[in-house]
């Protein structure tokens, strides 16, 4: 089971709660948008299925990774678990097994058939250059030394053949391009979409340049991941897609690209501006499209966020083995600012796990530790905990003007004072004690509610 329409049957029949489907006709310009973006505000995150949508024949579906607690799903476990589960399973890798055949070659379009206007390519919002791929792994591979990349970019729609791409994080494809360009040789990319969380989630993850993301994928699906054979390029691609866009980035060639609604909840004008001509577009019959929502949806930061909170705890636990639980929160784009939980067994080591967790990731500008008893992934909790246990004098320290995140507005040429807020209790002389509700009250009271709800 490593296909998107798997993982939605399961869900469908365990879950059923957390898909909405929109059965009205809705327009994939801007409308799906809205809605998604509506249900966001009021604090709701199901997957979006939309059946019919205005011009085409095909169905979409958004949100596969809007919650936390349904990545934790995918992935056969709960939030609370989700990254040491993540670091357990990639222990063991699976090399990806090459298919003969697969459901994404049922149907074939070809050169002068190839038409990207026939998918139902969502356009976000009002101030966006226009329709963008927004889930799309984008598949390459080493010019020089083989080794598969798969990343996520966002792409133009700018003709029915030609897509319009930013390569800003300027890692691994980026570097396969710029090798690729200098021989002016133009570098073949596959663009997969639908795919089985397991297969995003690997794509978003933060390997070195050696990392081979199908075999992390491998590794999340605890099985080795299906691929089949391109048509057009020389590149192998999930055989359980929903669709893929095969094409080349033309070299020594840039366009105007974007501006386009990013993980940040600003308009980002930033782009590399390289384009993609467009060789071939494969699907299965009935192809599902996938959209992530732009902007500062939940989908967009956490699926940046969670393999960025697995990194990091995987790094300052290794200086810090009473490091409990990491969370980056949504309220912070889950990239610039970071919740931890510590079992604090000495004073000052508040501090210097905050300093750790800088050390890990450049991005973060502001990161806050909690004692065990907190809930990370609880905001306000980490909020009142802020609120009755930190004391600004001493609990607070900034580091001025170090690197950050060139997408977050308020730097100054990069450059971005750090906050780190150490939020746990004073060892000696804390007397402060939280009431408890006895135990059986509050094993009837789930009695109650689960019979209700
Ligand atoms: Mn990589």
């Amino acid at each position: 089971m490593q296909s998107l329409r798997g993982f939605l049957e399961l869900v469908s029949r365990e879950r059923p709660q957390d898909i909405l489907n929109i059965t009205e006709t809705v327009n994939p310009e801007f409308e799906t948008q809205a809605i998604i973006d509506t249900l966001e505000q009021s604090g709701s995150h199901p997957i979006i299925r939309f059946s019919k949508l205005t011009g085409y024949d095909m169905e979409a579906v958004a949100n596969i990774h809007a919650s936390r607690d349904l990545v934790a799903f995918a992935l056969g476990t709960s939030k609370e678990e989700l990254s040491e589960e993540w670091l357990r399973r990639t222990e063991q890798r699976f090399e990806p097994v090459l298919k003969e055949t697969g459901p994404v070659q049922e149907l074939v379009f070809e050169g002068e058939v190839v038409d990207l206007r026939h998918l139902p390519i969502f356009t976000h919002c009002g101030e966006d250059a226009g329709p963008y791929i927004t889930s799309g792994v984008m598949v390459g591979k080493d010019p020089d030394k083989g080794v598969y990349n798969a990343s996520f970019h966002r792409c133009q729609v700018k003709g029915p053949s030609k897509l319009g791409v930013s390569l800003h994080s300027r890692r691994h494809l980026w570097d396969y391009q710029r090798r690729a360009e200098q021989r002016n040789q133009p570098l073949p990319v596959a663009i997969v979409i639908g795919v089985h969380p397991a297969i995003t989630l690997a794509a978003a993850s933060l390997g070195g340049m050696e990392v081979d993301e199908y075999e992390i994928a491998g590794a999340l699906l605890g099985a080795p991941l299906e691929l089949v054979k391109c048509r057009t390029v020389d590149l192998k691609v999930p055989a359980q897609a929903e669709i893929v866009i095969e094409g080349e980035i033309i070299p020594n060639f840039r366009e105007p690209e974007g501006p386009f609604s990013e993980f940040t909840g600003y308009l980002s004008r930033r782009s590399t501006d390289h384009v993609i001509s467009v060789k071939a577009i494969t699907m299965r019959k009935n192809a599902i499209y996938q959209d992530i929502p732009g902007g500062l949806s939940s989908e967009h930061a956490l699926l940046g966020g969670i393999p960025r909170e697995v990194s990091v705890l995987k790094s300052i636990k290794e200086q810090h083995p009473s490091v409990k639980n990491v969370c980056y929160p949504v309220s912070g784009t889950s990239r610039l600012h970071c919740y931890v939980s510590i079992e604090k067994t000495y004073e000052g080591q508040g501090k210097n796990v905050i300093l750790s967790a800088m050390a890990a990731d450049n991005l973060l500008k502001f990161v806050v530790v909690v004692d065990e008893d907190i809930d990370v992934f609880n905001e306000t909790r980490v909020l009142w905990a802020v609120a009755t246990r930190m004391q600004a004098g001493e609990d607070l320290f900034i580091v001025p003007k170090a690197a950050a995140a060139m997408l977050d507005p308020s730097t100054q040429g990069g450059l971005s004072d750090k906050l780190g807020i150490d939020a746990t209790k004073c060892l000696k002389g804390w007397e402060a004690v939280i009431p408890t509700i006895p135990t059986e009250a509050m094993q009837k009271a789930k009695q109650i509610l689960s019979r209700l709800i």
